[in-house]
Parts: structure tokens; C-alpha cells; sequence
């Protein structure tokens, strides 16, 4: 089952996107619903948020005041900094009319006027494609004045990002679009009431919104039959790793994680063991190999073992990998996107890095390990914004499962490694 990459050939196209009952939803919508019909028709769904956190949409799109003198914005997350997530770009590049087409909707919905995609600065290429897009459905008068002769207008524009991982976080996100510095912002107040230039706004995720106009289209009920009742519908899987065949998988909720690995992927390189899989982007918690060969991927399986579908970008590490050092280099990332706002996540980030960095120099210490538990959970919760979560439970997680691979190196039982930029000290 595929609502958005589906196997039509140049489906990217304008043409052929209509000619496959293309923005036709947008029209019956325009034509026989009114915009509660649809926040309705999305909130009985049950569609959840693909950008992470997997909140519900609909009830979203309900924290928006129906009426109010202020202008409404949406904000489509196209940010995609998280390592290991990789999917949104495919949708600019092979359905990127079913998004616009979905963004229109949403809009119409909440009585939005305007709606920006924020699209992370290096995806020049996608950019570009989705400019492409937008551009074609101006000139067809699906986007701007009275669309398609109603009484409907709304813009959409793109706004690129310079490069920091931050600016995925919604607040930082809007604030990077009022041309401020990136800096996440205190909640409350939320952005539905208080969103961009202090304005109510909601911010939906690229693959959520590209799931819109085949949920109205289809209707709940279609929709609540696909995958897991309680987290529908499909999942861009971006898998990486050790594997033969990398890429982005579109699959029902609930899939077997090995079926994704042998089924889709081509199974493991050189049919090495599995060790470790973070199953959505580098902030999850890991699963072990044991987890791995069991686990269904979605929502309510992956927070039965402590962790969590995250953007469902899919890391997969054979029986090869130095856990260590691929956690080294997480926090690494985690250390160097930290906006350094709050002190538990400016210090505490470094701190994690420099401990990892210790250990695999050949310093570290058998303490070390509840060091670092203790600096992750003292990150945990105690942050504005979840970029701290998102540099503690990897640690955390991975020193708890994974933890005689820890013991193994500080007691030097595996390959020594070259030591180099030695850290005496935590500062
Ligand atoms: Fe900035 Fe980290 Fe605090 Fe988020 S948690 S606001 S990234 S310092």
C-alpha cells in the first residue's frame, strides 16, 4: 500500500498528477465542505505526526482560533536535519503536488492565508523541484487568488534554512522565518496562539501533510484500516546502514522492522549479524539485536521497549560496529547544534562528548558510565526545547543496553585504538 510515492511513472509533473485525480480533492473540498468537514475528517483519521513526535493532527489543527482579526500561518516542516532522516526530500522530488495539494487543504481548513515551507539550505536540489511545483500550480490557479474562482486564497512560499539542526524545532523554526536567530522558544505561549510574529500558527511536517488530500479523498475510514489502528496509514521508512539497498521505503505501520531489512533492503551486507538499529533518527534510543528481530514499526511497539518511530529513519549497524564511537560521534553532532540557550543542554552536551571522547581514547573509566547516565538524565526534562532529550537518551539508552561494550573498551579487552586528542578533564 502507497498514499504518496506510488509507482506512476513522472507523477512529479503537473499533468500527470492531475491526470491521476490530481488536486481533484482540493476541488470537491472547495466545492462540498466546509473547513470543520475536513478538520473532522482528518481528526477521525487519526493521522499522526510524521515529523517526530506523532501527535494527532486534527487535534492540532483544532488549537487554532476560528475566529480572530489576526493573520493564520502554516509552517511546513521541511527541515530534515535530523541524522538518518531523509525522506521529505523524496516527496519534493517524486510527489510534490500531493503536498501542495495537502497544504491547500490544511489551509482551508483553519482559514490560513499564507503558509511558508521551511526547507533546510543544503537541499538546493529539492528546493528547486518544489519551486518547480509551486510554480506550476500558480499558473493553473491552484495557488494564490480565488482558487479555482472561490472565494479561497492563500500563498505559499519557501523559505530556506541556513544550515542548523535547530531550526527543525517549531519555535526556532518560526523565529528563523521572522529572520531571528534560531533560538527555540519558551512554551508557553504555543504557537497556535502565539506563533509567527506573535500570530496563531500551526506546523505540520512535509510526509503529514502529503497524507491530506488521499485522507479526504478516501475518507477516515479507509484511511484507519491501513497499518496499526492506532498509528495509521503508511511510513516513509529511510533506512541506512549496513545494508544492500539504503533508501526511503513507503510501508504500512506496524511493518516488521526484519521485514523491511531482508524483504526491502536486501538484508545485511555480506549477511553479517545484526548489533544495533536506532529506529528513527539519531536522537531514538537504539534497539539491540534481540529487539531488532522482533519489533513492529510504530508507535505504541517502539515505546513498549523504550523507544520511539521518531522520523522513522532506520540506522542499521552490523556486528562490526564500534558502539562507542558511533555514540561518540551522535553527541558529537548533538555537542555542536546545541543553540547553548539552557545550561543543562550547552554543558551537559559537551560533557557527554568529551566523556565518550575519554573512553575511546583509551582513558576512560569504569565509572564513567553512571557519569554518564547521570549528565544524560540531568539533560533530560530540564530543557526549553527537546534537543536536550534528543542528546541525553541516546546515551542514556545506548550505555544501559549496550554498556559490556563500554566495560570492553575501558578495560582495553577489544582493539586498542590510536590515541589521540587526549582529554584530561571535562572542561
Ligand atoms: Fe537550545 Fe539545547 Fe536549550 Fe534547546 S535544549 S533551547 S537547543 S540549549
Amino acid at each position: 500500500m502507497k498514499i504518496i510515492l506510488k509507482d506512476i511513472p513522472d507523477l512529479q509533473k503537473l499533468d500527470i498528477y492531475e491526470s491521476n485525480g490530481g488536486y481533484s480533492t482540493l476541488k470537491k473540498a472547495l466545492k462540498d465542505m466546509s473547513p470543520d468537514d475536513i478538520i473532522n475528517e482528518v481528526k477521525a483519521s487519526n493521522l499522526r505526526g510524521r515529523g517526530g513526535a506523532c501527535f494527532p493532527t486534527g487535534l492540532k489543527w483544532t488549537f487554532m482560533p476560528k475566529v480572530t482579526e489576526k493573520p493564520k500561518y502554516l509552517c511546513c516542516n521541511g527541515d530534515e536535519s535530523e541524522p538518518g532522516s531523509f525522506k521529505d526530500r523524496e516527496i519534493f522530488e517524486k510527489n510534490p503536488h500531493q503536498f501542495i495539494e495537502g497544504t491547500l487543504l490544511s489551509c482551508y481548513a483553519m482559514g490560513i492565508k499564507t503558509a511558508y515551507v521551511y526547507i533546510r539550505g543544503e537541499y538546493y536540489k529539492w528546493i528547486n523541484l518544489l519551486q518547480k511545483a509551486i510554480d506550476d500550480a500558480y499558473k493553473k490557479g491552484y495557488i494564490g487568488k480565488n482558487i479555482l474562482g472561490t472565494n479561497f486564497s492563500t500563498d505559499i512560499y519557501i523559505h530556506r534554512g541556513a544550515g542548523a539542526y535547530i531550526c527543525g524545532e517549531e519555535s526556532a523554526l518560526m523565529n528563523s522565518i521572522e529572520g531571528k536567530r534560531g533560538y527555540p522558544r519558551v512554551k508557553p505561549p504555543f504557537p497556535a496562539t502565539y506563533g509567527l510574529w506573535g500570530n496563531p500558527t500551526t506546523i505540520n511536517n512535509i510526509e503529514t501533510l502529503a497524507n491530506i488530500p488521499e485522507i479526504i479523498k478516501n475518507g477516515h475510514e479507509w484511511f484507519l484500516k491501513i497499518g496499526e489502528p492506532k498509528h495509521p496509514g503508511t511510513l516513509l521508512f529511510g533506512v541506512s546502514g549496513h545494508i544492500n539497498k539504503p533508501g526511503v521505503y513507503e510501508l504500512e505501520t506496524g511493518t516488521p522492522l526484519m521485514t523491511i531489512i531482508n524483504d526491502y533492503c536486501g538484508g545485511m551486507i555480506d549477511g553479517k549479524e545484526i548489533k544495533m538499529v536506532i529506529p528513527g533518527g539519531s536522537s531514538m534510543p537504539p534497539l539491540t539485536k534481540e529487539e531488532a528481530l522482533t519489533i513492529k514499526m510504530d508507535d505504541a511497539s517502539l515505546k513498549a521497549i523504550g523507544s520511539a518511530i521518531g522520523t522513522a529513519g532506520v540506522i542499521v549497524m552490523n556486528e562490526d560496529t564500534d558502539i562507542v564511537k558511533v555514540l561518540e560521534r551522535i553527541s558529537q553532532f548533538y555537542y555542536h547544534e546545541s543553540c547553548g540557550q539552557c545550561t543543562p543542554c550547552r554543558e551537559g552536551t559537551g560533557w557527554l562528548m568529551r566523556i565518550l571522547k575519554r573512553i575511546n581514547n583509551g582513558e576512560g573509566r569504569i565509572e564513567d558510565l553512571d557519569l554518564l547516565t547521570d549528565v544524560s538524565q540531568n539533560i533530560e526534562g530540564n530543557t526549553i526545547c527537546a534537543l536536550g532529550d534528543a542528546a541525553a537518551w541516546p546515551v542514556k539508552w545506548t550505555v544501559k543496553k549496550f554498556r559490556d561494550e563500554f566495560e570492553k573498551k575501558i578495560k582495553k579487552e577489544s582493539v586498542s585504538l590510536p590515541v589521540k586528542n587526549k582529554v584530561h578533564s571535562l572542561r
